[in-house]
């Protein structure tokens, strides 16, 4: 028997008039309590849409995929977000348990084409318990490279360089708007800088358990071109603009050649340099719905492990 049906045989009609508006009033008491308490009522759509006011997709590289991965967007109701560089099996599990619906990463995880979803690899497994637990994942890749304000500037900020122009600005129409996007940031150091100090400095301010460099610069440092990730491409573009230092995530072993006294190079690891990225997240994220649950993750994914 319903419950509403038991309080009319107990009590009979007239009482179970009464009991129901006071159930009302008591349930929209709570229910009140209950939506103040979660003021950060947003869809998941509208924090896409502020990571896209930021990062706009039409800035990312010809052959990234950045943007939605997974998950329908445009009614779900957003229960919190988890921040990270990389999507595994452990980040999502992490956001289960955390109670995040939504996962912004700065690497997509699908970048190539998926042909079937078995579970065979992480990509596959990724995607599997994403779609079992009904979790949206969005990517913001070289879009968040290439816009003002993106990955790079965080860097130089956390050098403390001073007035920073992109390396290879140009123009990006983005419907009504053009928008200055560019790979790559040039800087000045307020003082000159020893060689072995700033390469110290690097080490210390991003927690580098292994720098490399080539030889020490014999010359200080106060011109800094750098580039997060894989930005190696931009070495000849930074001796071009005369730069004294050229730091990025990651550079091959020939690379390295032939530039000593030229430049100093610095490779800080692709995760090292790209680790504020979430900090830039959450900055979006948390202007946009300030009550919103929001997490950094706390599973290193940085494959590269050091001895
Ligand atoms: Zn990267």
């Amino acid at each position: 028997m319903p419950a509403n049906g038991l309080v009319a045989v107990v009590f009979g009609a007239r009482k179970l008039q009464i009991y129901l508006v006071f159930r009302s009033l008591i349930r929209n008491f709570v229910v009140g309590l209950v939506t103040n308490h979660t003021s950060y009522s947003v869809k998941i759509k509208e924090i896409v849409n502020a990571l896209e006011r930021f990062a706009p997709l039409p800035l990312q590289e010809s052959y990234d995929n950045a943007g939605l991965q997974i998950g329908l967007t445009a009614e779900q109701e957003a229960s919190g977000a988890l921040l990270c560089l990389d999507v595994t099996e452990e980040v999502i599990r992490e956001a289960i348990d955390l109670g995040c619906n939504l996962i912004v990463s700065h690497h997509p995880l699908l970048f190539r084409p998926l042909k079937r979803v078995t579970g065979a690899t992480q990509v596959e497994r990724c995607v599997r318990l994403a779609i079992q637990n009904d979790i949206a994942i969005y990517a913001a890749h070289t879009n968040l490279d290439n816009a003002e304000d993106g990955v790079n500037y965080r860097i130089a900020e956390k050098l403390g360089l001073v007035d920073v122009q992109m390396m290879q600005a140009h123009q990006v129409q983005v419907g009504e708007r053009s928008v200055t996007a560019g790979s790559g940031l040039i800087g000045y150091l307020p003082a000159a800088e020893d060689s072995l100090a700033f390469l110290q400095r690097i080490k210390d301010v991003f927690r580098i358990e292994c720098l490399q460099h080539n030889e020490l610069l014999g010359r200080p440092i106060q011109t800094v071109a750098l580039c997060g990730g894989a930005g190696a491409f931009l070495l000849d573009e930074a001796l071009r603009l005369e730069a004294d230092a050229f730091l990025t995530g990651e550079m091959s072993y020939h690379q390295f050649f032939g530039h000593e006294q030229e430049i100093q190079i610095a490779v800080m690891g692709h995760y090292q340099s790209e680790q504020y990225t979430r900090e830039i997240f959450f900055q979006i994220i948390s202007d946009l719905v300030p009550d919103l649950p929001l997490f950094t993750t706390n599973v290193d994914t940085n494959p590269i492990k050091y001895l």
